[in-house]
């Protein structure tokens, strides 16, 4: 989310006559987006923050700015220390960055005092529409994220998300599908939908339609749209992913047989403890529905350890019930106390030695997921759309499968926003290496025949 906020910041300026350097000691103005999920989040932001105010103090018309989630959460508070800062801006703020730069620069050309911070972090009614526009003519992307909603309206104990974003807000589904159909005229073949927790989108401002509820409506709209190849969301919540929409993945073809799912705690009364509304059954049987749809479908997750009162019989029951579902690809987080939280009350008990050993654990027993659903694949053809050049090695390019695994084989500039068959030849627990099928390039849409997985 903060990536696609920070890019939406980015295509405004550029649209406003600003330009972009690649390197950060080049640059006239720093803008910082910022994270609260966790405090080493917001520690990295800050220590980096103080060595460009360092910078500042020697070079008094460099700009420097603070945007998103810390701003939000820490307020003017920044400026304690941080006082050669010039902008601080919110969450629902991001859309005014372009005018108060220009206001900024305006009163630093008049040479009277230097300008005072400016701050903007009020609540703005309507902010969830501000975040559609996309750099495209400079920058057009073969996968592009797309926000349906901002805010939250969950209480998760740990989780500061709420107080940083605000309330639940919707976008009306024809300025998605508009966004959308933007992207795919500008060579988009992949669309991920964002928000804190999409199955919910909508749920107070639009009707249901035929006992669909409005994200599903929305998964439609968008599947509608010619060009666009692929449909991924994150993140659904357990709460509300009903059959409506398990539907979807044995109805759309587009929408791909992955899905981000955080399970957070495989205990049940962690999970209490976490105000999350759900048992780890409830979790399971939605796992279990998904894959009768679809038996080949690949699930991430996120997992939190050492929340308070995490015994050793909690983690074991996160361990397994992690075995069992077999995540493809997780997100494990250490807890982080938050401020304004309610779990922030029941302090940091969990020993840190603890959280990092059940994190590696939990790790550990990842990799040798991965890596066997992966090896699976080995000797299969899969379905790659092309993204861009490898980091590493000449000729290579990287695309992901329709599960989101990532495939790297040599290739050509021209397949990039293609759908390609490659045939799987080796694999690690990341990454899978291929090689083209010859000829089968030119009639792509007859590609979801072609992936087959061993089991
Ligand atoms: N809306 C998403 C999560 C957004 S935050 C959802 O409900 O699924 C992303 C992830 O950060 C969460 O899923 C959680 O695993 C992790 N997280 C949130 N607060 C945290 C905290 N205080 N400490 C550690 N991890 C946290
Ligand atoms: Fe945070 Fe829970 Fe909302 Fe996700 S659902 S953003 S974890 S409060």
């Amino acid at each position: 989310m903060n990536e696609r906020d920070s890019e939406e910041v980015a295509a405004l300026l550029r649209a406003r006559g600003y330009a972009f350097v690649d390197s950060e000691a080049e640059a006239d103005i720093v803008l910082l987006n910022t994270c609260s999920v966790r405090d080493q989040a917001e520690q990295k932001a800050i220590g980096k923050a103080g060595r460009l105010a360092r910078r500042k103090r020697k070079e008094p018309n460099f700009i420097l700015g603070i945007m998103g989630c810390m701003a939000q959460n820490r307020g003017g508070a920044i400026l304690d220390s941080l006082p050669d800062l010039d902008l601080l801006i919110g969450t629902q703020k991001f859309h005014r960055v372009p005018e108060h730069l220009d206001a900024m620069i305006q009163t630093m050309r008049g040479q009277g005092p230097r300008p005072s911070t400016i701050i903007d972090l009020e609540e703005e009614a309507g902010s969830q529409n501000t975040i559609n526009s996309h750099d495209i003519d400079e920058d057009p992307k073969v996968s592009a994220f797309v926000s349906i909603m901002q805010g939250c309206n969950m209480k998760c104990a740990y989780c500061i998300v709420p107080k940083t974003r605000g309330e639940e807000r919707a976008r009306p589904i024809e300025d998605v599908v508009k966004e959308v159909r933007q992207l795919a005229e500008s060579g988009t073949r992949e669309v991920t939908l964002l928000g804190q927790i999409v199955n919910q989108y909508g749920i107070r401002e639009f009707p249901f339609v035929d006992g669909k509820s409005p994200f599903v409506q929305l998964l439609e709209s968008v599947h509608e749209v010619e060009g666009i190849e692929r449909i991924r969301f994150t993140s659904p919540h357990p709460v509300g992913f009903k059959q409506d929409l398990i539907d979807c993945y044995g109805r759309l073809p587009k929408l791909c047989e992955y899905v981000h799912f955080p399970l957070q705690s495989g205990s049940d009364p962690i999970l209490k403890a976490m105000r999350r509304p759900y048992s780890v059954a409830k979790f399971r049987s939605i796992v279990e529905k998904l894959r009768a749809v679809r038996p080949d479908m690949y699930f991430s997750t996120d997992v939190i350890v050492g929340f308070p009162g995490e015994t050793e019989d909690d983690f074991e029951a996160t361990k397994s019930t992690f075995q069992e579902l077999a995540f493809d690809m997780a997100f494990i987080f250490k807890y982080s106390p938050r401020p304004g939280t309610t779990a922030e009350a029941l302090g940091d008990p969990v020993p840190k030695a603890t959280k990092e050993a059940r994190n590696q654990i939990l790790l550990d027993c990842l990799s040798a997921q991965s890596l066997k659903r992966n090896q699976a694949l080995v000797g299969t053809v899969q379905e790659v759309l092309v993204e861009e050049p490898a980091r590493r090695g000449e000729n290579l390019f990287t695309g992901r499968t329709r599960g989101f695994r990532r495939v790297v084989f040599p290739g050509s500039r021209r397949l990039i926003g293609q759908l390609v068959p490659v045939t799987i030849n080796e694999a690690t627990a990341s990454t899978l290496f291929g090689e083209l099928v010859l000829g089968g390039l030119d009639n792509p849409s007859a590609l979801h025949l072609v992936g087959s997985e061993k089991t």
